[in-house]
């Protein structure tokens, strides 16, 4: 993106268009995409987080990994997301996907970054959650692979966008309970047989903006598993803390 630009070509852009906050529209100094004041909004998720799901968890929990995930297990290995999904991380996400505010994507990624690195080594194949080429058609990106290709600049690991092919264009799921949204992704996805070779023994880590009920996440990690990947990691923007959150929702997608 921008970051590319000769410091010259930046200075000009950022005098025709001023650098302007994601959230509030007011003009900002630097290139993080947030004012002073929305970024004091957005609720970085830190530790103690269980190792497992990166849920936050209190300190006087004594498993490292937390209750939920020691009763059902997630087919992934490991989850991390920058921020807790509240309005304000929802309205950020909100800008980058339908407000074309591309320019958040390098911050978003290092925010990624800083929540998930410890778990990314560098021969780590990153790939985002695809879209069905018809909603691709109609949005013109997929907010998922850019953040995927950014987080690959910051960690070293690989970018791999279509490994995984959407196959089915599945309605959005909003106002579907846990069951349906399982329903709905079930064979969504495919893995062409090439790539399922390169795929055996491989570290994944699979990128999404946000993460709800992990319908998605779960159906992706069954198909990688079948490709026999060594381990399956999770780096999403926000995801859904608190339980009323999720059934309030609202799909991104
Ligand atoms: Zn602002
Ligand atoms: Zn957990």
């Amino acid at each position: 993106m921008l970051r590319g630009l000769g410091a010259g070509l930046q200075a000009t852009v950022d005098w025709v268009l001023p650098p302007r906050c994601a959230l509030c529209s007011g003009m900002i100094g630097g290139r993080d995409g947030l004012c002073g004041d929305c970024f004091t909004r957005m609720h970085f998720l830190a530790d103690p987080l269980c190792e497992r799901f990166g849920r936050p968890t209190s300190v006087q929990e004594t498993s490292p990994t937390c209750a939920p995930c020691l009763t059902a297990p997630p087919g992934y290995d490991w989850l991390r997301a920058a921020f807790a999904y509240d309005d304000a991380s929802r309205a950020l996400i909100l800008a980058l996907k339908y407000r074309d505010r591309l320019d958040v994507v390098p911050s978003l990624a290092r925010w990624m970054a800083g929540a998930a690195g410890a778990q990314i080594e560098r021969d780590d194949v990153i790939i985002p959650v695809p879209l069905h080429w018809r909603r691709y058609l109609a949005r013109r990106f997929n907010q998922s692979a850019a953040l995927a290709k950014a987080l690959a600049d910051y960690t070293g690991a690989v970018y791999a966008p279509e490994w995984v092919q959407r196959t089915r264009n599945t309605p959005p799921m909003k106002a579907m309970n846990r069951q349906q949204r399982e329903a709905n992704v079930r064979g969504a996805f495919a893995i062409a047989e090439q790539q399922r070779g390169a795929l055996r023994g491989k570290r994944v880590v699979l990128v999404d903006d946000v993460y709800t009920s992990g319908a998605t996440i779960e159906e992706l990690s069954a198909e990688l598993r079948a490709c026999e990947v060594s381990r399956i990691g999770v780096a999403v923007v926000a995801r859904v803390v608190n339980h009323t959150h999720f059934l309030q929702e609202f799909e991104l997608e």
